[in-house]
């Protein structure tokens, strides 16, 4: 892993997704080096030449900058961390820098929102606790070891964050998961999405996210070269699936809401 630490102007930056109003994303690059990451789009703006996942900028003036942009902020807007990077991937440990920023937020109303797949969210429980309302979202992509072995090889393991996941929920503090992407011919059959229903739902989050893959071309690729060596007798249906994205959709759509009809968790479908 090449680590480099650099300097940022801004840390609190205007987002585009519906319903958060900031985001903080203390590190470029990320560790988790997951095959299907949208963010890869992120080495554009770095000077690294090595693969995604294998590269991380940390932001270490973050604290600092977080605590002068949150003068001026107005009350009650709602701030997300890991809309671009994973907030508590390996380096977390040594730079403390989601913490810190975490820290920062203490004495404001404003609405956090973190989203990782890391169970190293549950070291900051003491931050979590302390702020005005706090949520926290672990994206699960499947039960599976093996494809979250060959999908997602630097992230911890999902019985991990599932862990993590009922103690914060124990503690009183919102949580959820975000199945993400729902990995076409791979992970989307009425098994897969049944058995995330049911392990999250047994683990007491407040409710689950479901949203599709959006084939980028440089996410596609990866993805298609994966299943072809992974996983061949299913190219065929992922080639299926990506001449007929609306329909795939569609039919997805309506097999998350038939399952999900039979569980009592709150559940939503974003694509
Ligand atoms: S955890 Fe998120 S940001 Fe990190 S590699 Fe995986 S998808 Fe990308």
């Amino acid at each position: 892993m090449v680590v480099r630490e650099i300097s940022c102007r801004s840390i609190l930056n205007r987002s585009g997704i519906p319903g958060i109003d900031y985001c903080i994303n203390p590190y470029v690059g990320c560790g988790h080096k997951c095959q299907y990451c949208y963010a890869v789009f992120m080495k554009r703006f770095t000077r690294h030449t090595e693969p995604w996942g294998d590269f991380v900028d940390a932001k270490t003036n973050a604290p600092e900058v977080l605590e002068r942009q949150l003068r001026r902020l107005k009350p009650k807007s709602t701030i997300s961390f890991g809309t671009v990077c994973d907030p508590y991937q390996p380096i977390e440990e040594k730079y403390i820098l989601t913490r810190q920023c975490l820290e920062k937020l203490v004495p404001y109303k404003h609405e956090v929102s973190i989203l990782t797949k890391s169970d190293l969210v549950l070291r900051d429980l003491d931050i979590l606790l302390q702020l005005q309302e706090c949520e926290v979202g672990f994206t699960i992509t499947s039960l599976d070891k093996r494809i979250k072995d060959i999908f997602e090889p630097g992230s911890p393991p999902v019985a991990k964050r599932f862990r993590a996941l009922e103690r914060l929920s124990h503690m009183n503090i919102k949580t959820w998961v975000f199945v993400a992407p729902i990995l076409p011919s791979v992970t989307d059959s009425e098994k897969d999405i049944t058995s995330l229903f049911t392990r999250t739902e047994k683990a007491g989050a407040d409710y689950i996210l479901f949203d599709t893959l959006n084939p980028y071309p440089n996410v596609w690729r990866n993805v298609r070269r994966i299943v072809k060596k992974q996983f061949p007798e299913r190219l065929e249906l992922l080639d299926h699936y990506y001449s007929n994205q609306k329909k795939y959709a569609h039919h997805v759509k309506h097999l998350i809401r038939k399952i999900g009809r039979t569980y009592s968790i709150r559940h939503r479908v974003v694509f």
